[in-house]
């Protein structure tokens, strides 16, 4: 019999979660899984909702602790701080050498901060758990009612600007976006509609504004205008994070993956979701591509452990993308069609209790 092979998972992303649930079948092939990662994970589908009060804290968070407990997964709960990648070892944030002979890597992104200079108590839209703090900065301000700035008009800027507009005790609300338009991967139809359903909520939305520095009580902008504010978001686009530069895994734009999810220069190393800058084409830091990878990424190494062709992730060419804009408003786009309405939200709140459902006991 031969020994099985050390298959370290580093991050509980949502490919990842998927090979956690499928465990048994990894271990029949022949790997012994272990994971390295923090003990609970939260789903961003839900998360404009839950930071500004309108689902109950946690509606997003499962439990990954429990879920490798269940399927037999040697859990360590810590972070990856480090990768040496010719001895095979991460180090872990508790200061443990782990050992590995298959890697992947599913840590996700962090808030852009690229030319800005930010304060540290900013509150960024990710990591998601900072962003749980935004209800409760706004009741710190209150009674005499908040007023927020959202830096960054995209998906995550659009739908927190969204549920502030309708939160008890926010007085203002200014989206600023360094672009011609909010929402710029959006049909021009669907844009205007957001852009009215903010103007009818007295959401300021100001474009071209490029702003330079993100203070705790103001903003700066390029034009030397100093913009006032009581609490601020920063909603500037995902990136990779840092750490994948840092460990020397890749880029700024994450491990560079080809099409089978393994590293450019290394078969025994794959990555998945949002850290993995995918070589065929770039592709938008939305969670269908995680949760896509995750099936081909379990067939990728259980083929590998039979010697067989490893498969390749090929994303679709347009993805459903579901605005969650609060006061029970969705949007719902895929490539040039969209719809606007409650229904639209309903979808959305279907698809995220299904996807949160199949990793809860
Ligand atoms: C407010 C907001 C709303 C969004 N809404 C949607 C949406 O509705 N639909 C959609 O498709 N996309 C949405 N996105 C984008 C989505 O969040 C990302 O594309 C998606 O989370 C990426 O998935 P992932 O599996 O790569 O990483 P993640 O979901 O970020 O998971 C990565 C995991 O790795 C862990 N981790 C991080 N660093 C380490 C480390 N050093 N060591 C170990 N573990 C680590 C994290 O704790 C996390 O649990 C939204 C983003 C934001 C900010």
């Amino acid at each position: 019999m031969p020994e099985p092979s050390v298959l370290l998972l580093v991050g509980a992303g949502h490919a990842h979660l998927h090979l956690l649930a499928e465990a048994g079948s990894l271990r029949a092939a022949g790997h012994d899984v272990h994971l390295l990662a923090p003990a609970t994970f939260a789903y961003s589908g839900v998360a404009s909702a839950t930071a500004a009060g309108a689902l109950p804290p946690g509606s997003g968070t499962l439990d990954v602790a429990g879920l490798a407990g269940r399927t037999g997964v040697r859990h360590h709960v810590a972070r990856l701080v480090s990768v040496d990648l010719p001895g095979h070892r991460v180090l872990t944030s508790d200061g443990v050498w782990l050992a590995w002979d298959v890697l992947s890597v599913n840590i996700g992104s962090v808030a852009s901060a690229d030319g800005l200079v930010v304060d540290p108590d900013v509150l960024r839209v990710k990591p998601l758990e900072q962003l749980a703090a935004l209800a409760e900065r706004v009741r710190e301000a209150a009674p005499r009612g908040a007023r927020v700035t959202v830096v960054g008009g995209g998906p995550s800027g659009l739908e927190l600007a969204g549920h502030l507009s309708v939160l008890p005790g926010v007085a203002s609300v200014l989206l600023l976006e360094a672009g011609p338009v909010v929402g710029g991967a959006l049909p021009q139809g669907a844009r205007r509609r957001v852009r009215r359903l903010l103007a009818d909520r007295a959401v300021v939305v100001r474009t071209g504004v490029a702003v330079t520095e993100v203070r705790c009580g103001h903003v700066l902008t390029r034009d030397g205008e100093v913009l006032d504010h009581d609490v601020v978001v920063l909603a500037t686009g995902l990136v990779a994070p840092p750490l994948v530069a840092a460990t020397g895994l890749g880029g700024p734009q994450g491990v560079p993956v080809r099409a089978t999810l393994q590293h450019r220069d290394h078969d025994e190393v794959y990555a998945a979701g949002d850290c993995a800058d995918f070589l065929p084409g770039r592709l938008p830091r939305i969670g269908v591509h995680g949760v896509r990878q995750g099936p081909v990424l379990l067939a990728s190494l259980l083929a590998r452990s039979q010697g067989e062709a490893l498969p390749a992730y090929r994303p679709q060419r347009h993805a459903l993308q579901v605005l969650d804009l609060g006061g029970g408003a969705g949007l719902a786009a895929r490539g040039r069609w969209w719809w606007q309405g409650a229904s639209a939200l309903r979808l959305k709140r279907v698809i995220d209790r299904r996807w949160l459902a199949a990793y809860r006991p």
